[in-house]
């Protein structure tokens, strides 16, 4: 298969690209919060929701049997996308939140007693937040918080302070939704491992933007979201080792987790299906193997050096207006930016940038203990995908230009 090189040719797979907004045309820099759909994802998932749709799993008849293979065709898809070793540590999940979720519970059910300890850094989203405190508030156990300097790198040198043997599990971003730095993970296994203790990766912005081998890695769990990865809303995945997932309880119960059920006791199916009670969304699942296809269809050397070059613009742009102040520079960053203008507030530049078409994030970003950390209330965020161009980059730096001016 041809591999694709040049941006004209993704952006006219994205129906999504070519609108206008505010009778502006669209500049959509907010990646980071949720992706457009290539064409083939869309194409699926209307085949599926037109006819092509029967319960998985269950049926003897026809589409059943479709729907299965669909469903099933795209775990391994996405096994071999993050070359798991076996399809049964991959887990479709609602999402990167849910995955959280699902271990917080299930392996700290199994795994956490009173007055063990979890390790998460300051730089994490509150999915990877609020999940482990109250499961140690639930347990009686301790959350540990790595600092990150005022760079909002880690504090590496701070770990071996805090990781003690009280520690279960230390659960960290692969990339910062507000920072896109690219994290020293594989160092933090390294040193993880080295006592005993599992690391799980919160991947929602890093399989976007990284090539991620969790065998390379050797991270214990990775979760990430469809709906960031040009794939649908309401559908993620939980990559786990299988030593962990098959010691962790089911966290739900219901239909396709089980082996029998009497009243008198419930024996559970094996890995994947133990973690997949219920109907899932298996529409979504399926379009997400679209999803990982269609991302491989792009020539990773073209992604390499095209995201180079939208951070090499936005980086010595943005520094070079009045009193912007970008969160998180380093040489391992992705095509995402946080920043601040002095005396500006962010929802007022964002509103006004609307007004534009340049559709931008502001505000917490879901990350309070960072903005605490910076000082700041809110922040505005550019978040660009592998569709977003140098001159799209432009319009958005001179119409922040123009915002600025107009509330000065
Ligand atoms: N973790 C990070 C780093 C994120 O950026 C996000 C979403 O922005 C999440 C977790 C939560 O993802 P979702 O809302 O898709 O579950």
């Amino acid at each position: 298969m041809e591999l694709i090189k040049d941006v004209d040719s993704i952006r006219k797979l994205f129906p999504a690209l070519d609108q206008k907004v505010n009778n502006k045309s669209l500049v959509y820099f907010d990646n980071g919060a949720t992706a457009q759909k290539p064409l083939s994802v869309i194409e699926l998932t209307d085949k599926m929701n037109s006819g092509v749709n029967g319960n998985i799993h269950r049926a003897v008849h026809e589409l059943s049997a479709r729907t299965t293979e669909l469903y099933e065709g795209a775990r391994e898809d996405i096994r071999k996308f993050i070359n798991a070793k076996e399809r049964e540590e991959i887990i479709f999940t609602p999402g990167t939140t849910a995955s959280i979720n699902l271990v917080a519970n299930s392996f700290c059910q199994e795994f956490l007693k009173r007055g063990d300890a979890v390790i998460v850094t300051e730089a994490e989203h509150h999915s990877n937040i609020v999940p482990w405190q109250m499961a140690c508030e639930r347990i009686g156990a301790e959350l540990r918080v790595l600092p990150v300097d005022n760079n909002g790198e880690w504090m590496m040198e701070k770990l071996a302070g805090i990781l003690d043997d009280k520690v279960k599990i230390i659960s960290v971003a692969h990339i910062s939704n507000v920072l896109g730095i690219v994290n020293p993970v594989k160092e933090l296994i390294n040193a993880a491992h080295k006592k005993g203790v599992p690391v799980m990766i919160d991947g929602a912005q890093g399989v976007v933007h990284c090539k991620v081998d969790v065998q390379d890695l050797d991270c214990d769990f990775y979760a990430f979201s469809g709906h960031k990865l040009y794939g649908p809303t309401g559908i993620g995945i939980l990559y786990g080792k299988r030593e962990f997932l098959d010691r962790m309880p089911p966290w739900l119960g219901g239909g396709d987790m089980v082996g029998t059920v009497s009243f008198k006791k419930t024996t559970y199916a094996d890995l994947p299906l133990k973690f997949e009670a219920g109907t899932p969304n298996f529409i979504g699942a399926a379009a997400l193997g679209e999803a990982v296809r269609f991302v491989r269809s792009i020539d990773g050397d073209f992604l390499k050096t095209h995201e180079d070059e939208l951070v090499n613009y936005l980086t010595n742009s943005l520094s070079s207006i009045n009193g912007v102040k970008v969160f998180g520079t380093s040489a391992n960053k992705i095509s995402l930016f946080s920043f601040t203008v002095e005396g500006v507030h962010p929802t007022d530049l964002a509103m006004l940038l609307d007004k534009m078409g340049v559709a931008l994030r502001s505000g917490l970003m879901c990350s309070e203990p960072l903005m605490t950390k910076f000082g700041v209330t809110g922040m505005l965020r550019a978040s660009l995908a592998m569709y977003n161009t140098v001159s799209e980059s432009e319009y958005f730096i001179d119409s922040l230009k123009r915002a600025l001016k107009m509330l000065s």
